[in-house]
């Protein structure tokens, strides 16, 4: 028998009454689709046993209608009609011999209940989380009595489901058994408050009604946030937040360890790096006999043997590494390191979730199409027949799309303008905070080096002169987008107007190497991350920086990536001046000058260098100006209409998943209703 240094990650772990066959463990994690999409979620679970995570979890399942998440897309038990569609999932798990946990919640003050409108419950009389104006009700004895209940009838409704883990949930703010924990949000004076042990009595309650419910066959794992990274005003690891665990270390058969809030458990590649939750982990480890499982966006098994080795865990967690490649297990078992395809840490997926929409994923285009496109992760259906076709562009879109298509089996040429390929993503990687993201060309590239049947030429310009001399019948064109420099943007199809007195940049010059001088101001009508990261680059450069944008927000629309709160933070660290609220109307006389967007009244701000992050142009002028009948001449990514990376992904993949059937509908996919 070979040895080889991962062995270790494959040896079973015990979990009370279950064995886990590996130590690979898909934490639960939120996917937009619940109980809306049973079958696409379903199939999602099996494809990440198939890949050989040994245990599989759900997202959040409610366990009662007064739980109610709605619009977000969790999963729901709240009485035997719901088994049914969860036994999908569990079935689909056990196919491949792992295990399947699944994470009760009752969310108290997180739970808004826009869709069954019953009153929530909360350990005292309280607004609800998220803004909406509602109080939850303070639970009386008999209120506490019905919880404890519906936890126990939904650990046994979990049993008969198939599941083998059955989750306590006290993580991320968002169940009322870490309300009732944290004094944050518990101010009762019974039995229930004060103390932490008088605290922490409806979670030890919970969680020893569900062993004794399931726990003869099911291990019961605790899921706890042991930091609320709010100082004294929260659970803290260096004090309650070890109390906790050593009150309760031996209860439960497995823990799984995470911080809170979601925003600093699932924190992105910009702000946090792999391994970042080991001192928390750690420390629980330290304190209790039984099994731990933690979390850090693990993607390098070295990384996994050396948690393992030196006793910070004993289960490897994962939530986005198994969503950017569910096969990653088996990869490491197989020896093929160099195939995984390394999450990027750029929260996509959550942003899905977050929208109530199916989960995405920057790195894998197959995320949530699982089901409905009847893709996978690593298999594509074979050519139709023997066919070549020329890829001009090889930034994300190109790529994705030629290493598909020569998987089916087809001869690929790409066509490259630049020295290198990567396209945006490898000048984007180059900008603060964002070299994880080129993860997703060096995977590509990578894969495609390896293949006899793909071949990349460089410096190769592909022109509408020149593009039929190529000689090919199948044209594929991935050639990108520009940003605009004339001020169009989501508020206005009008020109920017402006005397010349100000030096006018986009990201692309930025990028290109073409860096602005004396005072400059950042117009954000993009609202994504690039105005705030040349924020950050400009204040490297030591420059005077003010950033703009109509919203009320910095960077507004990395709330859904979990980050908005952190890039304003930082921005405002390094000292940049930050006007929000404002429209850019015009330049004159070396001022920008800004309007409120809600009284219309103007300002004037110095400006020597004005950055534009505002939309951009798709440079598809090889198709639209192209009067060559090809047999196959598609556009596909930025060029076809600009987005974000996993879109440009995600158009590549769907290229190719479909080239070659003049028939097929792409719009047209299986509908989970
Ligand atoms: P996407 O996100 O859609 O993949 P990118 O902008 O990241 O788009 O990548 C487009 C790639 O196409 C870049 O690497 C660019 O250099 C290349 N490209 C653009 N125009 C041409 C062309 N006319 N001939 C060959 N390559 C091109
Ligand atoms: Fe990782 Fe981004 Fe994929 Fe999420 S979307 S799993 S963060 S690569």
């Amino acid at each position: 028998m070979i040895v080889s240094r991962y062995d270790i990650l494959f040896e079973p772990v015990k979990i009370g009454p279950v064995i886990a066959p590996n130590r690979f463990y898909q934490v639960p994690h939120c996917n937009g689709m619940g109980h809306r999409f049973p079958r696409s979620l379903a199939k999602m679970r099996g494809i990440k046993a198939e890949g050989g995570w040994g245990v599989v979890c759900t997202e959040e399942v409610e366990i009662h209608p007064s739980s109610d998440i709605t619009p977000y897309n969790q999963g729901r038990l709240w009485d035997d009609s719901d088994i049914a569609n969860l036994k999908l999932m569990t079935d689909a798990v056990h196919e491949h011999g792992s295990l399947a946990g699944i994470e009760l919640v009752y969310q108290g003050l997180a739970g808004k209940n826009h869709y069954t409108r019953l009153p929530t419950f909360a350990p005292t009389h309280a607004s609800v989380l998220g803004g909406y104006p509602m109080q939850a009700r303070a639970m009386d004895k008999q209120d506490i009595k019905n919880l404890r209940k519906w936890y126990r009838d939904a650990a046994i409704r979990s049993k008969k489901a198939g599941f083998d883990i059955v989750y306590t949930y006290a993580g991320h703010g968002l169940s009322v058994l870490m309300h009732f924990l944290s004094r944050q949000h518990n101010d009762r004076v019974d039995e229930y408050g004060g103390s932490l042990k008088n605290r922490a009595r409806l979670l030890k309650e919970v969680l020893i009604d569900t062993k004794e419910a399931v726990g003869d066959t099911c291990a019961v794992a605790l899921r706890i946030a042991v930091d609320e990274l709010l100082g004294k005003d929260g659970i803290q690891a260096s004090a309650e937040g070890s109390d906790v665990i050593e009150m309760l270390a031996e209860i439960p058969d497995l823990w799984d360890v995470n911080i809170s809030s979601w925003e600093n458990d699932s924190a992105t590649s910009r702000f946090s790096k792999e391994g970042f939750q080991e001192q928390y982990t750690k420390h629980v480890k330290s304190l209790t006999t039984k099994p731990v499982v933690g979390v850090g966006r693990f993607t390098s098994p070295d990384a996994m043997v050396s948690q393992i080795k030196r006793g910070v865990l004993d289960l490897i967690g994962a939530a986005r590494p198994s969503i950017a490649d569910p096969f990653l297990p088996n990869k490491v078992r197989d020896n093929k390191l160099d195939s995984i395809r390394e999450c990027i840490g750029c929260n996509i997926c959550v942003s899905s979730d977050n929208y109530a929409a199916p989960i995405r994923c920057t790195q894998n285009p197959t995320m949530g199409e699982e089901w409905r496109r009847n893709w996978h992760p690593e298999k594509i259906k074979a050519k139709h027949k023997d066919d070549s076709v020329l890829i001009v562009g090889a930034g994300p879109a190109g790529l994705e799309c030629a290493h598909a298509l020569a998987n089916r089996g087809y001869d690929i040429v790409i066509a490259e303008k630049s020295r290198v390929a990567g396209g945006r993503v490898l000048r984007e990687s180059k900008l603060p905070g964002l070299s994880e993201w080129k993860r997703v060309i060096d995977y590509r590239l990578n894969a495609i080096k390896q293949m006899a049947n793909v071949e990349i030429y460089y410096e190769s310009e592909v022109t509408e002169e020149n593009i039929s001399e190529f000689g090919y019948e199948n044209i594929i064109i991935a050639t990108g987008a520009l940003w605009k420099k004339n001020g169009q943007n989501r508020d206005t199809r009008r020109h920017l107007k402006q005397d010349g007195t100000v030096k006018i940049l986009s990201p692309d010059d930025i990028m290109d190497g073409i860096l602005p001088d004396g005072k400059v101001v950042i117009y954000d009508a993009d609202n994504y991350y690039m105005a705030g990261v040349l924020a950050e680059k400009c204040r490297e450069l030591s420059l005077d920086v003010t950033y703009i944008t109509p919203e009320s927000k910095v960077s507004a629309w990395t709330e859904n990536t979990l980050e908005q709160g952190k890039i304003q933070e930082k921005l405002l660290q390094k000292n940049v001046k930050v006007k929000l609220n404002h429209r850019l109307n015009e330049i004159q006389d070396n001022r920008v000058v800004v309007r409120c967007v809600y009284t219309g009244d103007t300002q004037r701000v110095s400006c020597d260098s004005l950055i534009l992050v505002t939309e951009r142009h798709p440079n598809d002028f090889l198709y639209t100006g192209n009067t060559n009948t090809f047999k196959n001449f598609s556009l596909i990514g930025d060029a076809y209409a600009p987005g974000i990376i996993a879109q440009a992904v995600h158009s590549g993949r769907l290229q190719a998943e479909t080239f070659g059937d003049k028939d097929v509908d792409s719009s047209i996919f299986n509908r989970d209703k």
